[in-house]
């Protein structure tokens, strides 16, 4: 998803998309390699397509950019902080950035195909999820996040739509041009084409309230949106919800939101913890034991963090 406000950005030429520096956009592949399927779907500058490679027959999803429509609407500086984000993730949980290649009119990207759609969808037919599938969605939402906060980057827009399903039904994170480079200590790297600490990005329902704030987003962010993520699978519903996006804000700010009669006590802790507008004060962040602090919640309690999770059977709603 898009930033639903843009920063004022400095005009970026068409030039930046066609970088042949980069190190994915190299020539091991062209649009030649693939056989094209079906349409996946469609954002607002891109379609993705379902594809596979005619070497070694793998399937892909390939996103198809067009460059003139992101040149004229100034998502240059997004579409390249998506590619740079990606190709810095190496973990089961988020979608993996194979190669980059381009034609005259379009950028392509070659991504793992995450065929069973949103975790949204699956939540819209199945919601309230028991308290094992939360979990496991839960674990493997947090360890992809430990990644790429590991791997220097703030993702700024976690929730269901952008948390896709893989052919077994494990998370694959995607959607990275709302993200951010952090300097290793937890700081916004200065400058650059990465995007203010200050700039409005990400989801009404899911924008942490030190976005809006404008107060620095950093790592904390994504831990907030984690705990409306929890919420949603438990309840059905993302916590602040409203006819506006200022009336969401409102919401946000003043930490309005009810959980329902048969929310699990040790879930309610959990995001009682992560719903916090203050970040350092917020479950997940350094001063209270970074990530670790979630993985010894009660919540997963008897959770073993020693087994790949990604390698486990996924449990299968009812
Ligand atoms: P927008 O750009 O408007 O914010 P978006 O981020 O959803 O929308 P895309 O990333 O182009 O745009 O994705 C379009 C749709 O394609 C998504 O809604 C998703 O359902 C599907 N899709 C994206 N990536 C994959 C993938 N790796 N595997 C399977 N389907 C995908």
């Amino acid at each position: 998803t898009l930033p639903i406000k843009q920063p004022t950005s400095s005009s970026t030429a068409v030039t930046d998309l066609d970088d042949p520096n980069h190190p994915l956009h190299h020539h091991r592949r062209t649009v030649n390699d693939f056989e094209y399927g079906h349409a996946l779907g469609e954002g607002s500058y891109s379609t993705v397509i379902a594809a596979k490679d005619k070497k070694t027959d793998k399937q892909y999803a390939i996103k198809k950019l067009d460059k003139a429509h992101i040149v004229k609407n100034d998502k240059v500086k997004y579409v390249m902080i998506e590619r740079d984000a990606l190709s810095r993730m190496n973990h089961l949980g988020i979608v993996k950035l194979y190669w980059t290649f381009r034609d005259n009119r379009s950028l392509y990207y070659v991504l793992d195909l995450a065929p069973n759609g949103e975790l949204y969808s699956l939540i819209r037919r199945k919601a309230p999820f028991d308290m094992e599938t939360t979990r496991f969605y839960a674990a493997e939402l947090l360890l992809a996040l430990e990644h790429i906060h590991d791997k220097g980057v703030v993702h700024r827009d976690i929730k269901p739509e952008n948390i896709l399903l893989d052919d077994n039904m494990h998370i694959k994170i995607t959607d990275f041009g709302s993200a951010k480079f952090l300097e290793q200590d937890n700081k916004p790297v200065a400058g650059g084409t990465t995007g203010s600490s200050r700039s409005f990005v990400g989801t009404a329902e899911y924008v942490s309230p030190e976005l809006l704030r404008s107060e620095p987003t950093l790592k904390e962010a994504d831990w907030w949106a984690f705990g409306c993520v929890v919420f949603q699978m438990l309840s059905g519903k993302s916590p602040f919800k409203a006819a506006t996006d200022y009336l969401i804000f409102q919401k946000i700010k003043n930490l309005e939101y009810e959980f329902p009669d048969a929310f699990p006590p040790v879930a309610k802790d959990l995001v009682q913890r992560l719903l916090v507008l203050a970040p350092e004060k917020r479950l997940g962040g350094e001063a209270l034991g970074g990530v670790d602090a979630i993985k010894n919640h009660a919540f997963f309690q008897g959770f073993d963090w020693q087994q790949d999770i990604f390698k486990q059977t996924a449990p299968e709603l009812a």
